[in-house]
């Protein structure tokens, strides 16, 4: 594997497929699921890793954004990676940018809202990465199922030939969905941050036994957090999987999301639920402590 630092570098060692792993580091094993199904399918896998000032509203969230680029190249080599693009802020943002991409509707409920610019900050670092690296396919995790909306809108609308792949959820054994964030959570809050997957599973339980009303499985979640003295939920939505428009009725796939705040950690996590089948997919779970806490 290469530690690359400039698309010339990245592009000039890629071969035939190129597949794309976007990433903010501080690899957990959702990201190595995607490394791997990027193995899977094409020639050349790179992994981006860039903290990007563009997509934070709170500057103690960025500066305190966990990084250690050793541990996650080893971790990202082992997982099938061929090439690490590691940019600096300076090469990436030059200066103030002067273009930038945003993804209207698809971008203005759940996380558009509770983090202004946050998506534009999304899109613009894809679209970079998309026409800089040129992959033939990217790979992204539903654990951010609005980002994922967001990244194939835009992809779409700018013509990017690139297959956009959502990958399950990885979560952790005690069913927590998996995320660099989760380092940073009090020990002793952890039973509330498990409050999230547990209500969402809740749901997803009823919606499997046939309610499709949104506003019922909403009050599923929240009941379960609101149980939770140390949760401050943000919002919990059922949003149609394809361009996160917000739903009352599910009749198409969607996902049941929820953003909350556990002591000073904000935290998400949805379940994918599709009426043509009647099943909800909450994603895969770990068997064991993840990586993210010391292990290999
Ligand atoms: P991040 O480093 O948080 O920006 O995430 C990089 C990519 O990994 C995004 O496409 C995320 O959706 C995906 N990802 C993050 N956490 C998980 C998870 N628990 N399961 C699957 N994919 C994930």
């Amino acid at each position: 594997m290469k530690i690359v630092s400039t698309f010339r570098q990245a592009r000039d060692l890629s071969q035939e497929r190129v597949g794309l792993v976007p990433t903010m580091g501080y690899l957990h094993e959702g990201h190595l699921s995607l490394i791997e199904a990027a193995s899977d399918g094409n020639d050349t896998v790179v992994v981006s890793i860039f903290v990007n000032p563009l997509q934070f509203n709170e500057t103690t969230d960025l500066d305190s954004y966990p990084r250690d680029i050793e541990r996650d190249a080893s971790l990202a080599h082992k997982a099938g990676a061929d090439i690490l693009f590691v940019p600096d802020a300076e090469y990436m943002y030059p200066a103030e940018p002067r273009v930038t991409v945003s993804v209207s509707e698809v971008s203005g409920g759940m996380e558009g809202a509770h983090r202004p610019g946050h998506f534009a900050g999304v899109a613009t670092v894809v679209a970079k990465l998309f026409a800089g690296i040129q992959p033939d396919s990217a790979y992204f995790g539903r654990k951010d199922a609005q980002q994922l909306a967001v990244v194939r809108t835009m992809g779409s609308d700018l013509g990017f030939p690139i297959n956009v792949h959502g990958m399950p959820i990885v979560r952790e054994f005690d069913g927590l969905a998996l995320s660099s964030r989760n380092v940073k959570i009090d020990p002793a809050l952890r039973t509330s941050a498990r409050s999230l997957s547990s209500g969402l599973s809740l749901a997803a339980d009823a919606f499997e036994a046939g309610e499709m009303a949104s506003g019922v499985l909403k009050r599923i979640v929240g009941d379960r957090l609101g149980a939770e003295q140390s949760v401050r939920v943000e919002y919990v939505e059922v949003a149609r999987s394809k361009d996160a428009a917000i739903v009352d009725t599910i009749d198409s796939e969607v996902f049941l999301a929820v953003a909350a705040r556990v002591g000073n950690v904000r935290l998400i996590d949805n379940v994918h639920l599709d009426p043509g089948t009647g099943a909800a997919d909450r994603g895969l779970r770990l068997k064991e402590p993840s990586i993210l806490y010391g292990g290999s």
